[in-house]
């Protein structure tokens, strides 16, 4: 039998005009570090919206074709955000900590037409614009040094002088097809080149209806948002399309990511929920226990993208009376892939086994747990394999190779379609998904495997350590052995032989690690994690003895 339904698209257009109209006075607040935040409603924001797209008509820019923005979280983003997908065009959010050479390879790959760069970020752009022959535009937000530009191929234009002299009238947006793409992520390429994800507007738009559920982050009318995950991470993990969804304001802290600002500015703008990773909590921890603030309006700290000590989580909650929540994702996931709220009716101290894990699965996603013979693994909570999903808002392939058509590579994608997550962990029969590593960062040694992110976890729960890495290094005898790299508190000295014994109280002995290293701080990669592979790099370069 046919559906006797709608087939109405579904589609970022829709939720800018949703939010625009339903939602008209929610508010963007732009941090700006000199005590006068910026403040613009969803109304005003979707009018420069508007604009925008004029504007970008204006200058050639079609469907289909691909528009950069090199920005920071700001109400200018968002404008961005959500002209470009309406439009047809598609957004591609470029990641501003990049090396330059890799910069430069994405803009060239994805063929940047415009490219929308924040005033303070021109001299990271200007020396590459030689080598992108792609940009024809390049539109400049806020105060910085424009006269970098001046011998550049492309015409510049001034962001703000460019909407001011766009009609106010409606832009006719097109009625576009829900398949399309509307968004384009790299990843980080911690391996080999970054991999481009293309979200389609049907994937946003339902990866937004999954965060809005209160099954997830459940964004509410009336709350506000921080994100201080960067707009080019995985779309901020999509909470500006679900803010406009919802009606819920956004607080967005542009450049002034250090703990001391973000603590201000929870304390002045009374955030209900933040994001970001656990680098973030782990140095807004340190400032809230060197000069607490007044904290209480946050409902729920999220922390993502990579694992989160469950002594972080505990020290915000009995030092700060915060909840940290540990959510699960990759750019190849939109990001949402499991959340880990514990189930109902428990007491705190039984809620810790739930939530220390990475979570549950929404309904949007599927998940098996791959062996190493090629069959799939029970949901036991002991059986261990890669994680595999499917999902319609997870990738299904990356964009184009040399002859411009999406590639599936082998180890990413699996022959019937499902996502290669490169994430090691069981599922329990109720389905908690907890991680153990990621597939390169397992130390194998002697035929068995050693979790990393086990030892970090109870090494940072030390009260001496800060920060601790562990990562495999070649060994004679068992093939692997663990490495492990520890920051110390300021002012302490733990010897390794004690930090050893602490950890000997908690693994087995055969997991001890026996070679140990103190180091000021552990790398990080573009989006603030812990960078194993720069890890293993130094110690193969003798530089970590
Ligand atoms: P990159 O691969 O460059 O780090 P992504 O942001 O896509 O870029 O990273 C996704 C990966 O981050 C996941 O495959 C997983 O290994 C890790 N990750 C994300 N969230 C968590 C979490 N809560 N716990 C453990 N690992 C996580």
């Amino acid at each position: 039998m046919q559906s006797t339904m709608q087939d109405v698209p579904l589609t970022v257009t829709r939720i800018l005009v949703h939010g625009t109209v339903i939602h008209g006075r929610a508010q963007i607040t732009t941090w700006t570090g000199d005590g006068t935040p910026r403040r613009r409603s969803f109304a005003e924001a979707g009018a420069r919206a508007t604009r925008l797209a004029h504007a970008l008509r204006g200058l050639g820019v079609a469907e289909d074709d691909v528009v950069g923005t090199l920005m920071w979280n700001n109400a200018e983003h968002v404008e961005a955000y959500f002209a470009i997908p309406a439009m047809g065009a598609v957004l591609h959010t470029l990641n501003l900590r990049l090396p330059p050479e890799q910069l430069a390879w994405i803009v060239r790959h994805a063929a940047d037409r415009v490219v929308i760069v924040d005033g303070s970020l021109l001299p990271l752009l200007a020396p590459l614009l030689p080598k992108l022959d792609c940009v024809e535009h390049v539109i400049v937000s806020g105060p910085g040094d424009r006269s970098v530009l001046a011998d550049c191929h492309a015409r510049v234009h001034d962001y703000e002088e460019l909407l001011a002299a766009q009609t106010a009238d409606a832009y006719p947006w097109p009625e576009l097809d829900e398949r399309r793409a509307a968004a384009l992520c790299y990843t980080s390429g911690t391996t080999g080149d970054p991999k481009g994800v293309v979200y389609s507007h049907r994937s946003l738009y339902l990866h937004s209806m999954e965060i809005n559920s209160a099954a997830t982050f459940g964004l509410k009318q009336g709350e506000i948002c921080l994100p201080v995950v960067p707009m080019f991470h995985v779309n901020a993990w999509g909470l500006p399309h679900a803010a406009f969804m919802a009606g819920t304001s956004l607080l967005l802290p542009d450049r002034f990511l250090q703990p001391a600002p973000l603590a201000e500015m929870i304390e002045r703008e009374r955030p209900t929920m933040t994001a970001g990773v656990p680098t973030i909590w782990q140095g807004l921890l340190a400032e809230l226990d060197a000069r607490p603030r007044d904290t209480s309006s946050l409902g729920a700290v999220i922390s993502g993208g990579a694992p989160c000590p469950p002594s972080l989580m505990k020290a915000f909650e009995e030092r700060h009376g915060l909840r940290v929540v540990q959510a699960w994702g990759m750019t190849e996931t939109s990001p949402l892939g499991s959340i880990a709220h514990p189930p109902a009716g428990l007491t705190p101290e039984e809620e810790w086994p739930y939530r220390v894990t990475q979570g549950r699965l929404p309904a949007s996603v599927e998940a098996r747990l791959a062996g190493p013979d090629g069959g799939f693994l029970p949901w036991d909570g002991t059986s261990a394999g890669e994680l595999e999903i499917r999902g319609a808002y997870i990738a299904g392939a990356y964009h184009g190779g040399a002859d411009g058509e999406p590639t599936r590579p082998e180890d990413k994608f699996s022959p019937d379609g499902w996502l290669r997550t490169g994430d090691v962990g069981t599922i329990t029969p109720d389905g908690y998904l907890t991680l153990t590593d990621r597939v390169k960062d397992v130390i194998k040694s002697g035929g068995e495997w050693i979790s990393s992110v086990e030892l970090e976890n109870h090494l940072m729960a030390h009260p001496e350590v800060a920060e601790a890495a562990v990562v495999a290094v070649p060994d004679e005898k068992w093939g692997e052995r663990p490495l492990a790299v520890v920051v110390l508190r300021d002012g302490h000295s733990a010897e390794y032989e004690a930090l050893r014994a602490f950890l000997g109280e908690r693994v087995a002995r055969w997991q001890l690690p026996e070679r140990w290293v103190r180091v000021p701080a552990v790398p990080k990669t573009t989006v603030g994690k812990f960078d194993k592979k720069a890890l293993r790099r130094q110690y193969a370069e003798g530089q970590l003895e």
